[in-house]
C-alpha cells in the first residue's frame, strides 16, 4: 500500500520462488523504502519473500503475530530481521498503526492466542476518506468469530477474502458483517481447489463484486477517500 504521503506498507509477500517477482513488482510501483512490513502468519506462502525484501530495503518497523514456525523459511525471515537490526513487533488486535495522519490503519485480529497459525493471522482495516479495506490474511472461522464477539466495525467496502477463497474462512455471519462491494481473491494456480465454489456463490449472493489473481492477474485498487478506481492487468 502507497498512502497519499507516500508512506508505504507491505503485507506479506509471497512464496520464495517468487521473491524476485515480488522486489520487481516493488521497483515498479517506485517503492524504495518500507515504512511498515505486516508479516500476517508464519505459512510460507505469505512470509516467504519476506527475508529478500528485508535484505533490499530500508525498513521502518516490522509487526507479526506472536506464533513460530519450524520451517527454514521463518529461519530465514528471522536471521534477515536480525541481520538488519530491527525488532519484531506484536500484531494484535486493538493497535492503531500510525501510517498516514489521512488514513486510520487499526489491527482487528488476532483477539486471542490460537494455536493454529491461520486463525492466529493479523487482520487490518484501513480507512480513508470514505473508502475502506479489510485485509484477512488466513483468517479462518475461529478468528472470524472473535472478531464478530469483539465487538469492532467490521464493515468495508473492499474485502480481502480469507484464506485465499477456502471453505474454512468467509463465514455467512462474517460476509454479512464487513457487506463489502468488492471482494478479491488473492490465488494462483494450486492443489486445494481455492477458491471453493461455496464462498464464491456467497460473495455473489452477497452483491460482492469478485476479483481474482488467477483470472485478472494483479489487481489494483486506488481511492481518492470517496472513489475507487480499479486496474487488472488481464
Ligand atoms: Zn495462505
Amino acid at each position: 500500500m502507497i498512502s497519499p504521503s507516500g508512506s508505504t506498507m507491505l503485507i506479506d509477500a509471497g512464496n520464495n520462488d517468487r521473491e524476485q517477482q515480488m522486489v520487481d513488482y516493488l521497483r515498479q510501483y517506485g517503492v524504495d523504502h518500507l515504512d511498515v512490513i505486516l508479516g500476517t502468519h508464519p505459512d510460507a506462502d505469505h512470509i516467504g519473500g519476506l527475508d529478500v525484501v528485508i535484505d533490499h530495503y530500508e525498513v521502518g518497523a516490522i509487526y507479526m503475530p506472536k506464533i513460530q514456525a519450524n520451517t527454514k523459511t521463518f529461519e530465514s525471515l528471522l536471521e534477515s530481521i536480525r541481520d538488519k537490526g530491527l525488532k519484531v513487533k506484536t500484531a494484535q488486535a486493538g493497535l492503531q498503526l500510525e501510517w498516514d495522519d489521512q488514513v486510520q490503519v487499526e489491527m482487528i485480529a488476532p483477539v486471542e492466542y490460537s494455536e493454529d497459525s491461520n486463525n492466529m493471522s493479523a487482520v487490518l482495516k484501513v480507512t480513508y476518506g470514505e473508502t475502506s479495506f479489510l485485509l484477512t490474511g488466513d483468517a479462518e472461522r475461529e478468528s472470524e468469530k472473535a472478531m464478530l464477539a469483539s465487538g469492532k466495525d467490521l464493515s468495508a467496502d473492499v474485502l480481502l477474502v480469507g484464506h485465499h477463497g477456502s471453505k474454512s474462512s468467509t463465514s455467512l455471519t462474517f460476509l454479512q458483517q464487513v457487506a463489502p462491494k468488492f471482494a478479491v481473491i488473492q490465488v494462483g494456480e494450486n492443489s486445494y481447489g481455492h477458491p471453493k465454489q461455496e464462498i464464491l456463490n456467497r460473495l455473489s449472493k452477497n452483491g460482492t463484486q469478485v476479483y481474482r489473481n488467477d483470472l485478472q492477474g494483479t489487481i489494483e485498487f486506488a481511492s481518492d477517500g470517496q472513489h475507487y478506481e480499479i486496474t487488472t492487468e488481464r
